[in-house]
């Protein structure tokens, strides 16, 4: 039998609850509670000043403090939207330890007992709007602070029990309807996100993107065929597939993913910080992670600057429609490739393309020994654009040839200008570039033309290039390092390499991601980065540790046996 994950109407997924802001905590709810209690504490506390019993001095106090809060109401008003959620907890935080000061310094218990109702304002915000493990931190913090204060102040204990009760009762009711209230943003099924949840979410991820100048990209997926699974399996089978799809979709997606069931056989993930490249690479994943017999179609569209939700719902849409139009089992990236393709080459005959070189240092004297050049795309009006975010569209539409032909002449020329201080130039090769036959034999004339040597270059090879099965990557590699260049695997330890390959394949260093680089850390181990020393040493290859950010990483690197190391510590990418 297929369970729905999110049960009946009245539960609620208790863990995820306890994560998980309900749906209707958006940056927009929590704007406008936190301005609405603050001003109705404030002006309530300022009516209330003078008419309450005590000296003139406690008098102005309490009006002090309702102005204050009054202004605080508008400043959240106008910053609120911007504000980080940690930031609404800590106001939160604040307006109970404001509250409880308030009790304390009541001129009797009565009196305290009426200002200790001004408590109900912050925890009904922490039952609506916060994960539960944040909002039971407001309500235990409440309850010891509201009890201590109105204690102190001579309150009976069963006055103090009796209110504590009271608001714990009012907290439980508040946060479990806000729970029942979610499921009309979930899917029951699933209990992902429904279209309705989806879209309510997205419009603000995408505000928070607007702000930001973050990029972003989203991805339909539609199951394949799915009314005829239906119907030879039975709808039970079909509900079983779309419950495992969810659960092994929802375990490979980033943290700030948002994936929803938009409807029957449908599924949408809005991917925020996530270049369009990475989108699709992340597509192919997702589809190659599903039951097996059947097959996933998706479509993939970036997010541009002004997109609202809808126009890039429909977007995605239109790639998988062509996706589903040209057989299936695909992922297709929303834009025309040719129009891509010929974007990117006018760009390289428009000078818009950079060439950024960052230095390469031996860790034991800190000395540069080379640089590696990094691609910059400066797009009239778009700024400078990163080459994750143009160099995999160009390897699906076959512009790298152009773009690689480009860049390896800018360095050539680089090299020209380094050339008396001994040092070389790291270029990325992409592996489509190494498909073609004669890309060892196109450098050899190059270098021709520019009188320079092979060894001045190491060419920078991802770890997939040794997955691939065509030879002619392999005659490719062999025919770079006959000329006298090295040859370096790139981002080593991200991906999945097969040792095997690596020892039969002619490498001269491997750079070790900075994913693994950045597990340094004071007080931690770091076994991998150790054993990968070992296993360089027996392959006979040098290491160059990638992402260097602090020195402590850089000393460490060099105990470890690391040779060279890249990064910010050293120096960014720079236009030489
Ligand atoms: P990569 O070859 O691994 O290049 C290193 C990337 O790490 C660069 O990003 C660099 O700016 C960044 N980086 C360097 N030091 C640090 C650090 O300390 N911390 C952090 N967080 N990052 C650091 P960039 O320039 O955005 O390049 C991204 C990738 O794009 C490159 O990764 C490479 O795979 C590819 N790429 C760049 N230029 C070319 C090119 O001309 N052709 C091809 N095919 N790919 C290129
Ligand atoms: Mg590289
Ligand atoms: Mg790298």
């Amino acid at each position: 039998m297929v369970r729905s994950a999110a049960g009946d109407a009245w539960s609620f997924d208790l863990a995820r609850a306890w994560r998980e802001p309900p749906a209707l905590a958006t940056s927009r709810t929590r704007r406008i509670s936190g301005a609405f209690f603050l001003t109705f504490g404030g002006v309530l506390l300022m009516l209330c000043a003078p008419l309450v019993p005590g000296s003139h001095a406690a008098h102005l106090w309490r009006f002090v403090a309702g102005a204050v809060a009054v202004g605080s109401a508008v400043g959240w008003y106008v910053l609120g939207a911007r504000a980080p959620r940690w930031l609404f907890v800590a106001l939160l935080v604040t307006v109970v330890i404001g509250v409880a000061t308030l009790v304390r310094t009541a001129a009797s218990s009565l009196n305290a007992s009426s200002f200790s109702a001004c408590f109900l304002l912050p925890l009904t915000a922490a039952a609506l709007l916060l994960p539960l493990r944040r909002a039971v931190l407001v309500l235990l913090l409440t309850i010891v602070l509201g009890s201590w204060a109105l204690h102190t102040l001579g309150t009976t204990a069963s006055d103090v029990v009796m209110r504590a009760g009271c608001a714990l009762g009012m907290f439980g009711m508040v946060a479990w309807l806000a729970r029942v209230a979610d499921g009309a943003h979930q899917d029951p099924l699933t209990g992902l996100l429904n279209r309705h949840g989806f879209e309510r979410r997205l419009e603000e991820q995408l505000a928070r993107l607007e702000r930001g100048g973050g990029q972003g990209a989203l991805v339909a997926l539609d199951l394949d065929y799915f009314k005829r699974v239906n119907a030879s399996g039975g709808h039970r089978y079909g509900d079983r597939i779309i419950v495992e799809c969810a659960a092994a979709w929802r375990a490979m997606l980033p943290p700030d993913a948002l994936l929803s069931r938009y409807g029957g056989d449908h599924f949408v993930v809005m991917l925020p910080s996530t270049p369009l490249g990475r989108a699709a690479d992340l597509a192919d994943r997702l589809r190659a992670a599903i039951v097996e017999g059947t097959t996933v179609s998706a479509g993939v569209a970036a997010w541009q600057y002004g997109d609202s939700g809808s126009m890039l719902l429909n977007r995605a849409d239109v790639a998988l429609y062509d996706a589903k139009a040209t057989g299936r089992d695909r992922t297709v990236v929303y834009g025309d490739p040719e129009r891509a393709a010929s974007e990117l080459e006018s760009a390289i005959s428009n000078g818009e393309m950079r060439v950024m070189l960052q230095p390469i240092v031996d860790l034991p004297t800190g000395e540069t020994v080379s640089y590696e050049a990094l691609v910059r795309w400066e797009r009239p009006g778009r700024g400078e654009i990163a080459p994750l975010n143009f160099v995999p569209q160009a390897e699906r539409t076959g512009a790298i040839h152009s773009l690689g032909a480009w860049v390896l002449a800018e360095c050539c020329r680089l090299a020209t200008m380094v050339r008396n201080s001994n040092r070389s130039i790291g270029v990325n090769v992409s592996v489509h570039e190494l498909r073609g036959a004669d890309y060892a034999e196109n450098v050899r004339r190059l270098l021709e033309e520019w009188a320079l040597p092979g060894e001045m270059f190491i060419f920078e090879v991802t770890e997939s290039v040794f997955e691939d099965e065509d030879p002619q990557v392999a005659l490719n590699l062999h025919g770079l390092r006959a000329l006298g260049a090295q040859v370096a695997i790139d981002d080593f330890g991200a991906g999945y390499s097969s040792l095997r390959r690596i020892e039969l394949l002619p490498i001269d260093l491997i750079k070790v991601d900075g994913a693994l680089v950045c597990t340094i850390r004071e007080g931690h181990d770091v076994p991998i980065l150790r054993a990968v020393v070992t296993m360089a040493k027996s392959l006979g290859v040098r290491l160059v540790a990638e992402h260097v950010e602090n020195e402590y990483q850089a000393a460490t690197l060099q105990n470890l046996g690391y040779h060279l190391a890249q990064g910010y510590y050293f120096g960014r990418p720079a236009i030489p």
